[in-house]
C-alpha cells in the first residue's frame, strides 16, 4: 500500500511513456510475490518509480510488454556481456537441450567450463561449481574458516556478497536503498563475527587484525566495486590487503562474481597484478544461465568434499545447460580484442555522460573499466560508500524515468554499477547520450 502512494508521486510527462500492460503485470504481481518480484532492486522503489516488465531481450536492447525498446545497460545485471541472447550461446543451448536439461552426475561439460575458468583467473587451481553467486560465496566463507580454523571475516561497507546471513552487515546498494542496514532475521550472533571496514582504506584493516589476534580467517571484497554504485581500488589498496593477509595468516578472497570475465578475462585479478587466495565467480561465467563457482589454491580447494571434510553440494550445480551457455560466452570473450571493444564503448558513453552533465553544471563523478561503468550525482572523488551517500538520489530517480521515456534502461538504483556488452554500438550510445542531454536538459 505504502508503494501505491509512491507511485502517485511519479511525474507524468508530455513524452510519458506507454506502460499500461506493464503496470497491470505488475499490479497483479504484488498480489502474488512480495513486493511483486523476484529480487527486490527489480522493483524500482529506490528510483521511486514503477517496474517495466520485460517480454524479450536481443543484443543490446530489451523490449518491454507494451512494445517498447529500450538500450539495456543492466545486462541481467551482468551475464549479457556478449548481447542477450547471442545467436551463438542460443545455438548451442537448443543442441545441448536435446541431450536432457540436468544430469545430477558428472558431465564432460564441466571439465571444459572448468579449464577455461582455471586458465583465465590467475588465482583459481581448481573450482567448484554451484547455482548462483550469493552459494559462492557462502561456501568460500565455510572454506575460509575450515582452512585457518578461524571464525571472524573482513568485508567492506557497502560491498555485497550475496544475502548469506554472515554478509547482511553493510551490504551495500540492494539492502542498504531499502534502509535495512541489516535485515531482521539474522542473528546477532551470527553477524559478530563478521567485521566491517570502509572500502580503500588499509589503516581500519590493520586495526581490525591488531584487536583480533589470530581471528580473522580472512578478508573479502568486490576488487572493484559494483554494488556501491561503480568504485574502483587506489593504487595500494589491493596489494596491501595482500600483504596483511599474509602477514596475518588470513586468507584473502576476491568476490569477482562481477567483476569476473567483465573486468578482464581473467578478471580484476588479472588487471590489477594481484592474485589472492580463494575466488568467487557468477554472472558472466553462467552466460545468463543461473552458475555460480569457488576456486583457489588446490591445497584450500583440497578441504571441499568429498576431496575433504567441508561439505557442501547442489542438486542442479554444474548442469549441462548453464555449463554450455558458460562455455559458449567465454569462447566469444576470448576471441581478439573483444575487451577493446567493450573498453572503447564504455569509454564514449561515460565521457558523454560527465560532459553532458558538467555543461549544464550538474555535479557528477563517474569512470569505467572494460565493459562496467558508473557516475554519482556529487562531487567527487568517491572512495567509499560514505562518500558514495553523498549522490542526488532524488535526481537520479527523475533521471532514470527520463531516460526510460526515452528508451534508455539503466539500472534502478543510484547506487548500482552500469554494464554495456559486445552488442552495443556507437549508434546505440550515441542514441543513448542523445537521451541523456535531453533528460539533463528537462530536469535543469
Ligand atoms: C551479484 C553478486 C553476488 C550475488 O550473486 P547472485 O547470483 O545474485 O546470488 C555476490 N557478489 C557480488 C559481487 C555480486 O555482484
Amino acid at each position: 500500500m505504502v508503494y501505491i502512494s509512491q507511485l502517485a508521486s511519479v511525474p507524468v510527462t508530455a513524452s510519458a511513456l506507454n506502460t499500461s500492460r506493464s503496470q497491470a503485470i505488475f499490479g497483479a504481481a504484488q498480489t502474488l510475490m512480495p513486493g511483486g518480484v523476484s529480487s527486490p532492486v527489480r522493483a524500482f522503489r529506490s528510483v521511486d518509480g514503477q517496474p517495466i516488465v520485460f517480454d524479450r531481450v536481443k543484443g543490446p536492447y530489451a523490449w518491454d510488454v507494451d512494445g517498447n525498446r529500450y538500450i539495456d545497460y543492466v545486462g541481467s545485471w551482468g551475464p549479457a556481456i556478449c548481447g542477450h541472447a547471442h545467436p551463438e550461446v542460443i545455438a548451442a543451448l537448443n543442441e545441448a537441450l536435446e541431450n536432457g536439461t540436468s544430469f545430477g552426475a558428472p558431465c564432460e561439460l564441466e571439465n571444459q567450463l572448468a579449464e577455461m575458468v582455471i586458465a583465465a583467473v590467475p588465482s583459481v587451481e581448481m573450482v567448484r561449481f554451484v547455482n548462483s553467486g550469493t552459494e559462492a560465496c557462502m561456501a568460500v566463507l565455510r572454506l575460509m574458516r575450515a582452512f585457518t580454523g578461524r571464525d571472524k571475516v573482513i568485508k567492506f561497507e557497502g560491498c555485497y556478497h550475496g544475502h548469506a546471513d554472515m554478509f547482511l552487515v553493510k551490504a551495500g546498494s540492494g539492502v542498504a536503498t531499502l534502509g535495512l542496514p541489516d535485515s531482521p532475521g539474522v542473528p546477532r550472533s551470527t553477524t559478530a563475527n563478521t567485521l566491517t571496514a570502509p572500502y580503500n582504506d588499509l589503516e581500519a584493516v590493520k586495526e581490525l587484525f591488531a584487536e583480533n589476534p589470530d581471528a580473522i580467517s580472512g578478508v573479502i571484497l568486490e576488487p572493484v566495486v559494483g554494488n556501491a554504485g561503480f568504485i574502483t581500488p587506489e593504487p595500494g589498496f589491493l596489494e596491501g590487503l595482500r600483504e596483511l593477509t599474509k602477514e596475518n595468516g588470513a586468507l584473502l578472497v576476491f568476490d569477482e562474481v562481477m567483476t569476473g570475465f567483465r573486468i578482464s578475462y581473467g578478471g580484476a585479478q588479472a588487471k590489477y597484478g594481484v592474485t589472492p587466495d580463494l575466488t568467487t565467480m557468477g554472472k558472466v561465467i553462467g552466460g545468463g544461465l543461473p552458475v555460480g563457482a569457488y576456486g583457489g589454491r588446490s591445497d584450500i580447494m583440497g578441504m571441499v568434499a568429498p576431496a575433504g571434510p567441508m561439505y557442501q553440494a547442489g542438486t542442479l550445480s554444474g548442469n549441462p545447460l548453464a555449463m554450455t551457455a558458460g562455455i559458449k560466452t567465454l569462447e566469444l570473450l576470448s576471441q581478439e580484442g573483444a575487451y577493446g571493444k567493450l573498453e572503447t564503448t564504455t569509454t564514449r558513453l561515460i565521457s558523454g555522460i560527465l560532459e553532458i552533465a558538467k555543461e549544464a553544471g550538474w555535479p557528477i563523478t563517474g569512470s569505467s573499466i572494460s565493459g562496467m561503468f558508473g557516475f554519482y550525482l556529487c562531487n567527487g572523488p568517491v572512495r567509499n560508500f560514505e562518500e558514495a551517500k553523498s549522490a542526488d538520489t532524488s535526481r537520479f530517480g527523475k533521471l532514470h524515468r527520463a531516460m526510460l521515456e526515452r528508451g534508455v534502461y539503466l539500472a534502478p538504483s543510484a547506487f548500482e554499477a552500469g554494464f554495456t556488452s559486445l552488442a552495443h554500438s556507437e549508434t546505440d550510445i550515441d542514441a543513448t547520450l542523445q537521451a541523456f542531454r535531453e533528460s539533463v536538459a528537462s530536469l535543469s
